[in-house]
């Protein structure tokens, strides 16, 4: 199961939870979620790491994706 981020949406900082206008790089993340139906689930994610003018470079915020 392939997740991407929506193109058309600013990421948002992961410490303060701004927008960013900024996307320094794309890193992939393969997250375990809960089994359904018996079978666990693997996602894999494409996080964008951003650079805020409060934090500096953060992971993008993902509020679906529990840490
Ligand atoms: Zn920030």
């Amino acid at each position: 199961m392939d997740l991407t981020p929506h193109a058309t949406r600013f990421p948002s900082c992961g410490g303060c939870q701004k927008p960013c206008s900024t996307t320094h790089e794309y890193c992939e993340r393969t997250v375990r979620d809960l089994p359904i139906l018996g079978r666990a689930v693997r996602l894999s994610v494409l996080l964008r790491r951003v650079g805020c003018r409060d934090c500096g470079k953060r992971m993008e915020a993902v509020s679906w994706l529990d840490r």
